[in-house]
């Protein structure tokens, strides 16, 4: 589970790495009174999704009087923030504000595990503040690597090193070797995938400061963490989502008109693609997985319909070890139990596709149509979308 970044504040004080006091609002008028409470300008007001890049796209606004507050907070409460593809938007429903920092120097810190080294791995870097990728790529100098062995732990020395390799700025590495103990701590006994801080500061002042928090937890040790609970409330999916997690299909909205069902989540993505390829832009994407009963598809299709943006729909089946022939026929009884609210445009292709091409064929009529190839559906779809 992928926490807000206030989540992550939170989960960080726990484990004692202080971060910035603040609270969290869902409206303009909460927004102005977190900004009271707080008692001192400036002020940062920032878009709580779950994903980074927020800065750059206007979800990061400091407030130097209540006006500005009401000002940003309306602005960035509108705001769809995008994923790095630009493909998935995620709508600002939560803000939160905090008293602002003054910032020296952002400096970048994370632990994850090293799946293939088989040991966790801390990053640091003194140029922080950016996407660590760009870093990786441009100055791979720039980054200070540590690998540990979970079962020897972190120790002070060993930090202490590590912080020394990473040329932070001097007044820093004592700072900075206590913010990652603590947050070697959150990562271990609060057992997460990830933990990044990206900035983390140093204040004029001389402090070492989180202003960022970006926390996985690993869903796996949920069993142990009662307090996750809170967390999970929090994150909660938009209607559809919810709908699908029941139905325990992947799916994930988007801002198209075309509503896309896929089996395998491959595939799914290249659909995607191609329906933007040929000038249209998916509602959804939605991974049916390998089994496509006709139950899967008519969850599928249940989901679709509670989005009001569809104008048509596109199913993707390739048969592998799923047959085409029991997937068609999955699809003529969901068509059954589902009222579809768009047309829909169907490509069977892979194992026994002729087979099910051919049990489809006897169920086409103006709203439910077949297409031979990927791009020959999406182009349909398209098409049909447009004319709305
Ligand atoms: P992200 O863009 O989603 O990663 O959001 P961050 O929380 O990392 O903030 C992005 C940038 O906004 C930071 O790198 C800072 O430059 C700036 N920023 C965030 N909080 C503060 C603050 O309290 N004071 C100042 N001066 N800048 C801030
Ligand atoms: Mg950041």
């Amino acid at each position: 589970m992928d926490l807000l970044e206030y989540q992550g504040k939170q989960y960080f004080a726990r484990y004692g790495l202080p971060v910035s006091p603040g609270d969290v609002a869902d409206t303009v008028e909460r927004a102005v009174e977190v900004a009271q409470q707080i008692g001192a300008f400036p002020v940062v007001l920032k878009a709580q999704v779950q994903i980074g890049g927020r800065g750059k796209q206007g979800g990061i606004q400091i407030a130097n009087n209540l006006d500005e507050v009401r000002k940003h907070a309306e602005f960035i409460l509108k705001l769809v923030i995008k994923d790095r593809t630009g493909t998935i938007g995620y709508p600002v429903k939560r803000l939160w504000i905090e008293k602002a920092s003054d910032i020296k120097r952002e400096y970048y810190a994370s632990f994850t595990l090293d799946r293939s080294a088989k040991m966790y791995l801390g990053i640091l870097s003194a140029k922080g503040g950016v996407e660590i990728e760009k870093v990786a790529e441009d100055e791979p100098e720039a980054i200070a690597r540590l690998h540990i062995n979970p079962l020897d732990g972190l120790s002070r020395d060993v930090c202490a090193d590590w912080v020394k390799r990473a040329n932070l700025d001097e007044e820093a590495n004592e700072g900075a070797v206590e913010a990652l103990m603590r947050l070697y701590d959150v990562f271990t006994k609060g057992d997460c995938d990830l933990t990044e801080i990206n900035p983390l500061i140093l204040t004029p002042e001389g402090k070492v400061h989180a202003l960022d928090a970006k926390v996985t937890l690993d869903d796996a040790a949920e069993f142990r963490h009662p307090e996750w609970e809170a967390f999970k409330g929090v994150i909660e999916l938009d209607g559809r989502d919810k709908l699908a997690a029941e139905k325990g299909l992947q799916y994930i909205g988007l801002d198209g008109s075309v509503g896309i069902i896929a089996n395998g989540a491959g595939l799914a993505m290249s659909t995607l693609d191609t329906v933007k390829q040929v000038g249209g832009a998916a509602a959804n994407f939605l991974d049916i997985g390998g089994g496509a009963s006709a139950e899967t598809v008519t969850a599928a299709l249940e989901v679709i319909n509670t989005d009001p943006n569809v104008k048509a729909i596109l199913i993707n089946i390739f048969g592998g070890v799923t047959w085409g022939d029991k997937v068609a026929s999955g699809i003529v009884e969901a068509l059954g139990n589902v009222a579809l609210r768009a047309p829909l445009v169907i490509r069977i292709d892979g194992t026994r596709a002729t087979e099910g091409r051919a049990i489809l064929e006897q169920h086409l009529n103006e709203r439910v149509m077949m297409a031979r190839t990927m791009v020959e559906a999406a182009r349909k779809a398209v098409e049909l979308a447009a004319k709305g």
